[in-house]
Protein backbone atom coordinates (compact mmCIF):
# COMPACT_ATOMS: atom_id res chain seq x y z
CA UNK A 1 0.00 0.00 0.00
CA UNK A 2 2.46 2.35 -0.81
CA UNK A 3 1.01 6.51 -0.83
CA UNK A 4 2.16 9.35 -2.02
CA UNK A 5 2.01 12.61 -0.11
CA UNK A 6 2.58 16.51 -1.65
CA UNK A 7 5.44 17.86 0.52
CA UNK A 8 4.96 21.37 1.61
CA UNK A 9 8.38 22.37 3.34
CA UNK A 10 11.52 22.57 0.90
CA UNK A 11 12.46 19.34 0.88
CA UNK A 12 13.91 17.09 -2.29
CA UNK A 13 13.96 13.04 -2.59
CA UNK A 14 17.88 13.56 -1.19
CA UNK A 15 16.37 14.07 2.50
CA UNK A 16 15.15 10.87 2.27
CA UNK A 17 18.14 9.87 4.13
CA UNK A 18 17.88 12.83 6.10
CA UNK A 19 19.91 15.29 4.25
CA UNK A 20 18.32 18.54 3.80
CA UNK A 21 18.18 20.84 1.05
CA UNK A 22 17.10 24.57 0.67
CA UNK A 23 15.43 25.46 -2.37
CA UNK A 24 13.63 27.61 -4.35
CA UNK A 25 12.43 25.78 -6.46
CA UNK A 26 8.67 24.10 -6.21
CA UNK A 27 9.86 20.28 -4.64
CA UNK A 28 8.94 17.04 -5.91
CA UNK A 29 6.07 15.15 -4.17
CA UNK A 30 8.03 12.27 -1.67
CA UNK A 31 7.08 8.42 -2.22
CA UNK A 32 6.81 7.77 1.45
CA UNK A 33 8.62 4.41 2.21
CA UNK A 34 6.94 1.38 3.61
CA UNK A 35 9.14 0.18 6.43
CA UNK A 36 8.20 -3.34 5.81
CA UNK A 37 9.93 -2.97 2.67
CA UNK A 38 13.65 -2.93 4.49
CA UNK A 39 15.07 -5.82 6.16
CA UNK A 40 15.96 -5.32 9.67
CA UNK A 41 19.82 -4.32 8.06
CA UNK A 42 18.25 -1.91 5.90
CA UNK A 43 15.97 -0.09 8.43
CA UNK A 44 19.37 0.21 10.83
CA UNK A 45 20.63 2.00 7.45
CA UNK A 46 17.75 4.06 7.66
CA UNK A 47 17.29 5.31 10.64
CA UNK A 48 21.18 5.78 10.07
CA UNK A 49 20.27 8.23 7.46
CA UNK A 50 18.44 10.23 9.93
CA UNK A 51 21.10 10.41 11.90
CA UNK A 52 19.29 8.08 14.68
CA UNK A 53 21.45 5.09 16.45
CA UNK A 54 21.03 1.39 15.68
CA UNK A 55 18.64 0.28 18.86
CA UNK A 56 16.11 2.76 17.31
CA UNK A 57 15.74 0.08 14.51
CA UNK A 58 14.90 -2.76 17.39
CA UNK A 59 12.51 -0.45 18.81
CA UNK A 60 10.35 -0.24 15.98
CA UNK A 61 10.53 -3.79 14.96
CA UNK A 62 9.44 -4.44 18.70
CA UNK A 63 6.93 -1.77 17.28
CA UNK A 64 5.57 -3.07 14.15
CA UNK A 65 5.84 -7.13 14.36
CA UNK A 66 5.40 -8.00 17.76
CA UNK A 67 2.65 -5.29 19.29
CA UNK A 68 1.13 -4.83 15.58
CA UNK A 69 1.44 -1.32 15.97
CA UNK A 70 1.55 0.57 12.13
CA UNK A 71 0.52 4.72 13.50
CA UNK A 72 4.38 6.25 14.01
CA UNK A 73 2.19 8.64 16.93
CA UNK A 74 1.57 5.20 19.04
CA UNK A 75 5.09 4.30 19.11
CA UNK A 76 5.62 6.11 22.31
CA UNK A 77 9.31 4.67 23.38
CA UNK A 78 10.52 6.85 20.17
CA UNK A 79 10.84 10.63 20.33
CA UNK A 80 8.23 12.73 19.34
CA UNK A 81 11.34 14.38 16.40
CA UNK A 82 11.52 11.02 15.40
CA UNK A 83 8.12 10.05 14.99
CA UNK A 84 7.25 13.24 13.21
CA UNK A 85 10.65 12.31 10.55
CA UNK A 86 9.12 8.99 10.05
CA UNK A 87 5.65 9.99 9.55
CA UNK A 88 7.39 12.64 6.95
CA UNK A 89 9.43 9.99 4.93
CA UNK A 90 7.58 6.55 5.63
CA UNK A 91 4.59 4.34 6.48
CA UNK A 92 3.84 1.19 7.77
CA UNK A 93 1.03 -0.44 5.68
CA UNK A 94 -1.80 -2.96 7.65
CA UNK A 95 -3.66 -5.24 5.69
CA UNK A 96 -6.79 -6.85 6.05
CA UNK A 97 -8.37 -9.74 4.12
CA UNK A 98 -10.96 -8.83 1.24
CA UNK A 99 -12.69 -12.03 1.37
CA UNK A 100 -12.29 -14.93 3.87
CA UNK A 101 -13.28 -18.47 3.74
CA UNK A 102 -13.13 -20.82 6.85
CA UNK A 103 -13.75 -24.83 6.66
CA UNK A 104 -15.68 -26.77 8.86
CA UNK A 105 -11.98 -28.39 9.43
CA UNK A 106 -10.81 -25.14 10.99
CA UNK A 107 -8.87 -24.34 7.28
CA UNK A 108 -9.28 -20.89 6.79
CA UNK A 109 -8.17 -19.39 3.44
CA UNK A 110 -7.69 -15.06 2.98
CA UNK A 111 -8.01 -13.10 -0.63
CA UNK A 112 -5.58 -9.74 0.01
CA UNK A 113 -6.45 -7.19 -2.63
CA UNK A 114 -3.09 -5.38 -3.32
CA UNK A 115 -2.57 -1.66 -3.95
CA UNK A 116 -2.26 -2.37 -7.65
CA UNK A 117 -5.89 -4.32 -7.60
CA UNK A 118 -4.15 -7.70 -7.90
CA UNK A 119 -4.63 -9.88 -5.50
CA UNK A 120 -2.82 -13.08 -3.52
CA UNK A 121 -3.89 -15.87 -1.04
CA UNK A 122 -2.78 -17.22 2.39
CA UNK A 123 -3.87 -20.16 4.20
CA UNK A 124 -3.98 -21.20 7.57
CA UNK A 125 -4.13 -24.12 8.71
CA UNK A 126 -5.16 -25.70 11.71
CA UNK A 127 -2.61 -28.32 13.19
CA UNK A 128 -1.89 -31.14 16.22
CA UNK A 129 -1.76 -30.30 19.53
CA UNK A 130 -3.72 -25.97 18.33
CA UNK A 131 -0.74 -25.30 16.26
CA UNK A 132 -1.10 -23.20 13.35
CA UNK A 133 0.54 -23.18 9.75
CA UNK A 134 0.20 -20.82 7.96
CA UNK A 135 0.91 -21.09 4.05
CA UNK A 136 2.57 -17.75 2.64
CA UNK A 137 2.20 -16.61 -1.30
CA UNK A 138 5.85 -14.80 -2.61
CA UNK A 139 4.46 -13.78 -6.19
CA UNK A 140 1.28 -12.80 -8.37
CA UNK A 141 0.82 -15.98 -10.19
CA UNK A 142 3.38 -17.77 -11.26
CA UNK A 143 5.95 -18.44 -14.29
CA UNK A 144 6.42 -21.91 -13.73
CA UNK A 145 3.26 -23.53 -15.18
CA UNK A 146 2.78 -26.91 -13.51
CA UNK A 147 0.25 -28.76 -15.14
CA UNK A 148 -1.34 -29.89 -11.98
CA UNK A 149 -1.61 -26.18 -10.79
CA UNK A 150 -4.55 -23.95 -10.82
CA UNK A 151 -2.16 -21.07 -9.96
CA UNK A 152 0.75 -21.92 -12.71
CA UNK A 153 -2.41 -21.48 -15.09
CA UNK A 154 -2.64 -17.85 -14.37
CA UNK A 155 1.03 -17.37 -15.63
CA UNK A 156 3.03 -14.64 -13.65
CA UNK A 157 1.91 -11.08 -12.95
CA UNK A 158 4.60 -9.68 -10.32
CA UNK A 159 6.84 -10.70 -7.46
CA UNK A 160 5.63 -9.72 -4.35
CA UNK A 161 7.60 -6.84 -2.28
CA UNK A 162 8.75 -8.14 1.05
CA UNK A 163 6.17 -5.93 3.00
CA UNK A 164 3.82 -7.88 0.77
CA UNK A 165 4.91 -11.11 1.68
CA UNK A 166 4.68 -10.20 5.72
CA UNK A 167 1.75 -8.38 5.74
CA UNK A 168 0.18 -11.63 4.96
CA UNK A 169 1.35 -13.31 8.29
CA UNK A 170 0.79 -9.56 10.50
CA UNK A 171 -2.75 -9.92 9.08
CA UNK A 172 -3.38 -13.56 9.88
CA UNK A 173 -1.66 -13.37 13.18
CA UNK A 174 -4.83 -11.47 14.23
CA UNK A 175 -6.86 -13.91 14.00
CA UNK A 176 -4.37 -15.85 16.56
CA UNK A 177 -0.98 -17.39 16.62
CA UNK A 178 0.91 -18.68 14.21
CA UNK A 179 3.73 -21.34 15.08
CA UNK A 180 4.94 -22.71 11.68
CA UNK A 181 5.08 -20.48 8.18
CA UNK A 182 5.54 -22.48 4.79
CA UNK A 183 6.17 -20.18 1.52
CA UNK A 184 3.93 -22.86 -0.45
CA UNK A 185 1.20 -20.47 -1.66
CA UNK A 186 0.89 -18.70 -5.25
CA UNK A 187 4.05 -18.38 -6.48
CA UNK A 188 7.53 -19.99 -7.05
CA UNK A 189 9.78 -18.42 -3.96
CA UNK A 190 12.84 -18.56 -5.66
CA UNK A 191 12.26 -16.81 -8.66
CA UNK A 192 11.23 -14.15 -5.96
CA UNK A 193 14.75 -14.52 -4.32
CA UNK A 194 15.96 -11.18 -3.05
CA UNK A 195 12.13 -10.05 -1.49
CA UNK A 196 12.16 -13.64 -0.39
CA UNK A 197 15.09 -13.46 1.69
CA UNK A 198 14.45 -10.18 2.96
CA UNK A 199 11.08 -11.44 4.13
CA UNK A 200 12.67 -13.95 5.93
CA UNK A 201 15.28 -12.02 7.33
CA UNK A 202 12.55 -9.85 9.19
CA UNK A 203 10.47 -13.18 9.85
CA UNK A 204 13.44 -14.10 12.00
CA UNK A 205 13.82 -10.73 13.76
CA UNK A 206 14.65 -11.37 17.65
CA UNK A 207 13.10 -8.26 18.27
CA UNK A 208 9.77 -8.73 15.64
CA UNK A 209 8.21 -11.67 14.78
CA UNK A 210 11.40 -13.85 16.38
CA UNK A 211 10.24 -17.05 13.91
CA UNK A 212 13.11 -19.95 14.64
CA UNK A 213 14.84 -20.70 11.49
CA UNK A 214 13.06 -24.39 12.28
CA UNK A 215 10.12 -22.82 12.14
CA UNK A 216 9.46 -22.08 8.13
CA UNK A 217 9.79 -24.08 5.09
CA UNK A 218 10.69 -22.79 1.71
CA UNK A 219 9.32 -25.29 -1.32
CA UNK A 220 10.67 -24.69 -4.35
CA UNK A 221 10.07 -26.83 -8.03
CA UNK A 222 13.29 -27.13 -8.50
CA UNK A 223 15.03 -23.85 -9.30
CA UNK A 224 18.47 -25.07 -9.08
CA UNK A 225 21.08 -22.25 -8.92
CA UNK A 226 18.71 -20.67 -6.75
CA UNK A 227 18.56 -23.48 -4.51
CA UNK A 228 22.36 -23.18 -3.79
CA UNK A 229 22.40 -19.17 -3.79
CA UNK A 230 19.37 -19.41 -0.89
CA UNK A 231 21.84 -21.89 0.63
CA UNK A 232 24.67 -19.77 1.00
CA UNK A 233 22.24 -16.52 2.02
CA UNK A 234 20.34 -17.63 4.68
CA UNK A 235 18.93 -20.51 6.94
CA UNK A 236 15.55 -21.60 6.01
CA UNK A 237 13.73 -25.63 5.48
CA UNK A 238 14.01 -26.34 1.90
CA UNK A 239 11.18 -28.81 0.32
CA UNK A 240 11.46 -29.73 -3.11
CA UNK A 241 7.82 -30.28 -5.24
CA UNK A 242 9.30 -33.47 -7.16
CA UNK A 243 6.32 -35.20 -8.17
CA UNK A 244 7.86 -37.49 -10.66
CA UNK A 245 10.52 -39.89 -10.92
CA UNK A 246 11.28 -40.22 -14.24
CA UNK A 247 12.44 -37.12 -16.93
CA UNK A 248 9.48 -37.45 -19.07
CA UNK A 249 7.11 -38.04 -16.01
CA UNK A 250 8.52 -34.70 -14.86
CA UNK A 251 8.79 -32.66 -17.98
CA UNK A 252 5.21 -33.07 -18.56
CA UNK A 253 3.98 -32.31 -14.67
CA UNK A 254 7.06 -29.47 -14.36
CA UNK A 255 8.14 -27.64 -17.04
CA UNK A 256 11.29 -26.46 -15.08
CA UNK A 257 12.55 -29.94 -15.53
CA UNK A 258 13.26 -29.68 -18.72
CA UNK A 259 16.01 -26.56 -17.68
CA UNK A 260 16.78 -28.52 -14.57
CA UNK A 261 16.88 -32.42 -14.78
CA UNK A 262 16.00 -34.88 -11.95
CA UNK A 263 19.66 -35.37 -11.90
CA UNK A 264 20.84 -31.80 -11.31
CA UNK A 265 17.87 -31.24 -8.81
CA UNK A 266 18.86 -34.14 -6.77
CA UNK A 267 22.69 -33.10 -6.90
CA UNK A 268 21.49 -29.57 -5.59
CA UNK A 269 19.45 -31.25 -3.07
CA UNK A 270 22.53 -33.20 -1.83
CA UNK A 271 25.03 -29.85 -1.97
CA UNK A 272 21.95 -27.72 0.16
CA UNK A 273 23.23 -27.06 3.60
CA UNK A 274 21.20 -29.07 6.39
CA UNK A 275 21.52 -28.50 10.12
CA UNK A 276 21.81 -31.38 12.34
CA UNK A 277 18.86 -33.56 12.26
CA UNK A 278 17.88 -31.40 9.13
CA UNK A 279 15.87 -33.11 6.47
CA UNK A 280 14.94 -32.25 3.24
CA UNK A 281 10.86 -33.02 2.40
CA UNK A 282 9.92 -34.05 -0.84
CA UNK A 283 6.64 -33.34 -1.68
CA UNK A 284 5.59 -35.90 -3.61
CA UNK A 285 1.42 -35.42 -5.44
CA UNK A 286 -0.06 -38.39 -5.89
CA UNK A 287 -1.71 -38.65 -9.41
CA UNK A 288 -3.70 -41.48 -10.58
CA UNK A 289 -2.23 -43.42 -13.44
CA UNK A 290 0.57 -40.79 -14.03
CA UNK A 291 3.01 -40.97 -11.03
CA UNK A 292 1.13 -43.50 -7.91
CA UNK A 293 3.03 -47.23 -8.90
CA UNK A 294 5.15 -49.41 -8.07
CA UNK A 295 7.58 -48.75 -9.96
CA UNK A 296 7.61 -45.08 -9.07
CA UNK A 297 7.82 -45.85 -5.80
CA UNK A 298 10.79 -48.08 -6.54
CA UNK A 299 12.69 -45.58 -8.51
CA UNK A 300 11.78 -42.86 -5.22
CA UNK A 301 13.57 -44.74 -3.06
CA UNK A 302 16.70 -44.69 -5.53
CA UNK A 303 16.28 -41.10 -6.12
CA UNK A 304 16.58 -40.35 -2.89
CA UNK A 305 19.67 -42.41 -2.13
CA UNK A 306 22.02 -40.69 0.63
CA UNK A 307 19.50 -37.53 1.42
CA UNK A 308 18.20 -37.26 4.69
CA UNK A 309 14.87 -36.82 2.68
CA UNK A 310 11.18 -36.99 4.47
CA UNK A 311 8.58 -36.99 1.68
CA UNK A 312 5.09 -35.82 1.93
CA UNK A 313 2.71 -37.76 0.13
CA UNK A 314 -0.20 -35.63 -1.36
CA UNK A 315 -3.14 -37.33 -3.17
CA UNK A 316 -4.10 -34.55 -5.59
CA UNK A 317 -6.72 -32.21 -4.87
CA UNK A 318 -9.54 -32.77 -8.31
CA UNK A 319 -10.46 -29.20 -9.23
CA UNK A 320 -12.25 -27.87 -11.60
CA UNK A 321 -10.46 -27.00 -15.39
CA UNK A 322 -7.76 -29.94 -14.41
CA UNK A 323 -8.30 -33.81 -16.48
CA UNK A 324 -5.93 -35.10 -13.21
CA UNK A 325 -8.03 -37.42 -10.48
CA UNK A 326 -6.92 -38.48 -7.19
CA UNK A 327 -5.14 -42.28 -6.83
CA UNK A 328 -7.58 -45.19 -5.72
CA UNK A 329 -6.79 -45.55 -1.60
CA UNK A 330 -5.19 -49.13 -2.21
CA UNK A 331 -2.21 -47.55 -4.50
CA UNK A 332 -1.42 -44.64 -1.61
CA UNK A 333 -1.47 -46.83 0.68
CA UNK A 334 0.98 -49.67 -1.39
CA UNK A 335 3.09 -46.40 -2.19
CA UNK A 336 3.42 -45.68 1.25
CA UNK A 337 4.10 -48.41 2.75
CA UNK A 338 6.66 -49.61 0.14
CA UNK A 339 8.99 -46.37 1.15
CA UNK A 340 8.18 -46.64 4.85
CA UNK A 341 9.92 -50.69 4.50
CA UNK A 342 12.65 -49.08 3.05
CA UNK A 343 13.46 -46.64 6.20
CA UNK A 344 12.11 -43.70 4.34
CA UNK A 345 9.78 -41.65 6.39
CA UNK A 346 6.58 -40.75 4.32
CA UNK A 347 4.07 -39.07 5.72
CA UNK A 348 0.21 -39.17 3.89
CA UNK A 349 -0.97 -35.66 4.07
CA UNK A 350 -4.98 -34.75 3.75
CA UNK A 351 -6.05 -31.82 1.83
CA UNK A 352 -7.28 -29.79 4.04
CA UNK A 353 -10.53 -27.09 3.54
CA UNK A 354 -11.89 -29.07 1.15
CA UNK A 355 -15.46 -27.77 1.86
CA UNK A 356 -13.94 -23.99 0.50
CA UNK A 357 -11.78 -23.26 -2.07
CA UNK A 358 -8.98 -25.84 -1.33
CA UNK A 359 -6.35 -25.52 -4.30
CA UNK A 360 -3.86 -23.14 -4.13
CA UNK A 361 -5.26 -20.17 -6.72
CA UNK A 362 -8.91 -21.43 -6.80
CA UNK A 363 -10.39 -18.77 -4.78
CA UNK A 364 -8.61 -15.91 -6.46
CA UNK A 365 -9.63 -17.82 -10.17
CA UNK A 366 -13.31 -18.14 -8.76
CA UNK A 367 -13.58 -14.64 -7.65
CA UNK A 368 -11.95 -13.36 -10.81
CA UNK A 369 -14.02 -15.46 -13.20
CA UNK A 370 -16.87 -13.64 -11.24
CA UNK A 371 -15.41 -10.31 -12.03
CA UNK A 372 -14.62 -11.55 -15.56
CA UNK A 373 -11.18 -10.65 -15.09
CA UNK A 374 -10.36 -14.34 -16.03
CA UNK A 375 -11.55 -16.56 -18.85
CA UNK A 376 -14.26 -19.36 -17.83
CA UNK A 377 -11.92 -22.57 -17.40
CA UNK A 378 -11.54 -25.68 -19.88
CA UNK A 379 -10.02 -28.59 -19.21
CA UNK A 380 -6.75 -28.91 -19.70
CA UNK A 381 -6.01 -31.64 -21.79
CA UNK A 382 -3.88 -34.61 -20.54
CA UNK A 383 -0.70 -35.27 -22.59
CA UNK A 384 -0.12 -38.87 -21.04
S1 LIG B 1 3.00 -25.66 -8.18
FE1 LIG B 1 4.09 -23.88 -7.35
S2 LIG B 1 5.79 -23.60 -8.84
FE2 LIG B 1 4.28 -24.89 -9.86
S3 LIG B 1 2.96 -23.47 -11.02
FE3 LIG B 1 1.99 -23.83 -9.00
S4 LIG B 1 2.70 -22.15 -7.72
FE4 LIG B 1 4.09 -22.27 -9.47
Amino acid sequence: MRRTVVCFIRITAANLVGQKLLTNSCPPPISRVDLKDYSPDELVAFLSGLGKERFRAGQLLRWIYARGVTNFAEMTDLSRELREDLAARAFVSDWSAEVVETSTDGTRKYLFRLDDGQTVETVRIPMEAGRTTLCVSTQVGCAMGCAFCLTGSFGLVRNLRPSEIVNQVCAARKDGPVQNIVMMGMGEPLHNLDNVVKALEILYSTEGFDFGTRKITLSTSGLVPEMLELGRRVRVNLAVSLNATTDAVRDELMPINRRYPLKELMAACRAYPLPPRGRITFEYILIRGVNDSLEDAKRLVKLLHGIKAKVNLIPFNEHEGSVYRIPERSAIEAFQVYLLNRDIVAVRRSSKGQDISAACGQLKGRLEREQKLLPELSPTPAKR
